[in-house]
């Protein structure tokens, strides 16, 4: 066998922005940028795209575990591998593929695709090749239908590029392709999983959080920070913000509320306060407000207290958890990296909020004349005054 040239890359594939028509070109630029900021400070040759997937040139100076740990929070990223790069010409892949062989392990099966079908030869002629090369050295087993390990080969218009393990990406759209959201976060387990599902889906999202601590100084202490820090994980190298709500005016004019009802209208004061926080929030304001709502989890979460709760946002209301068991998000809790901050005690307002048995059957009428008695216009305008930005 001769040489080979190759030179270390990632191959990164998104499979549903290809799904988007007119906006590609737009979507993946933006991925392709969204890659560059998550990967500032590390060292890398090029990020380029090329024939409907990107190819990230690396360098022997390259921790490329890290750049993998990396790209695996990259929202847009369907799969993607270590690869190396090789001439689009068969003998070089057979060259290639034979000097890689460290990295098989037990039986083995050849998938090429081509990008580029003025290449002389079709996908399977090519896995024919290459297979046989294994084949003939009379240690490597082929086997086509449950091979332990499979050499990707795919052949693009000037190169070839040769992998052997897909690491599956987190999918979704570029973070900042859809538009803006503020996302009502709580110390809990379901709110941050909502945001994670809101940025998965392209948005930028900025945080709100009425807190209870005396002042701004014991909240910036508190897991708060950990938790936005963790989703700014896939927020690619960009920071994010904080809405730091003090809960104090809300807590003062609570003592005159009926005690079973405070929940749905705390609810509606955050919502309040969020449609004025999204619509101060940059160009065009945000358009959405998030929450980690869940149907029937708690009281607060009855159909009857989500419709009068609902009625204080002029916003729609996003609630991609809605329709989760428990025991899906805290699985997905896990996954994203939140669930060990989430469980962590914390003095959230919910707690000096909640009655021990709240209203399940809250009539928005009747939430509306307490607001009406109680000054709420007043508590969220003086709250408003309050409220200051965290950038985490
Ligand atoms: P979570 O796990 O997100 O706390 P939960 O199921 O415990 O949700 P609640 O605590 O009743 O439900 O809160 C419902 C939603 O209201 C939260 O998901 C969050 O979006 C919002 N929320 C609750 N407390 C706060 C808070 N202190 N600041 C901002 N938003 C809050
Ligand atoms: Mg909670």
């Amino acid at each position: 066998m001769g040489n080979a040239c190759t030179k270390p890359v990632f191959v990164i594939h998104f499979g549903e922005i290809a799904l988007k028509g007119n906006n590609r070109p737009d979507f993946e630029t933006r991925l392709v940028g969204n890659i560059q900021k998550t990967l500032a400070g590390e060292n890398y040759e090029k990020v380029l795209r090329t024939e409907s997937r990107i190819v990230l040139y690396t360098n022997e100076k390259s921790d490329r575990v890290r750049i993998a740990e990396k790209l695996q929070k990259v929202f847009g990223i369907e799969w993607f591998a270590e690869a190396h790069e090789t001439n689009a010409d068969i003998d070089d892949i057979k060259n290639a593929a034979w000097e890689l062989r460290d990295n098989i392990k037990g039986t083995l099966k050849v998938d090429t695709t081509r990008s580029d079908k003025r290449f002389p030869m079709k996908s399977m002629e090519v896995n024919r090749i290459v297979g046989e090369v294994f084949h003939e050295s009379g240690k490597y087993k082929i086997d086509v239908k449950t091979p332990e390990t499979v050499i990707g080969i795919e052949i693009l218009n000037k190169s070839a590029l040769i992998y052997f393990n897909k690491i599956r990406g987190v999918g979704g759209l570029p973070v900042g392709c859809t538009g803006k959201v503020v996302c009502l976060l709580s110390g809990g387990i379901d709110s941050p999983v909502a945001a994670w599902m809101m940025m998965k889906r392209g948005c930028v999202v900025e945080f709100i959080h009425a807190y209870a601590q005396p002042d701004i100084a014991e909240l910036k202490k508190s897991k708060m920070m950990q938790l936005v820090s963790e989703l700014k994980e896939y927020n690619c190298g960009n920071s994010m913000k904080l809405h730091a709500v003090p809960y104090s005016a809300f807590y003062g004019a609570s003592f005159s509320m009926p005690h079973k009802k405070e929940l749905v209208l705390f609810r509606r004061f955050l919502l309040k306060v969020a449609n004025r926080i999204a619509a101060q929030s940059g160009t065009g304001g945000a358009l959405g407000i998030v929450t980690g709502d869940n149907l029937a989890q708690v009281a607060s979460q009855t159909l009857e207290n989500l419709h009068a709760t609902d009625e204080a946002s002029e916003l729609p209301v996003y609630r991609p958890v809605i329709g989760f068991d428990k025991k899906e998000i805290i699985e997905m809790a896990k996954r994203i990296g939140t669930y060990d901050l989430s469980i962590q005690e914390y003095k959230d307002c919910c707690s000096l909020v909640a009655a021990k048995h709240p209203s399940t059957k809250m009539k928005l009428e009747e939430a509306k004349k307490i607001e009406k008695e109680c000054g709420m216009e007043k508590i969220v305008e003086e709250t408003m005054e309050k409220i200051e930005e965290i950038k985490i």
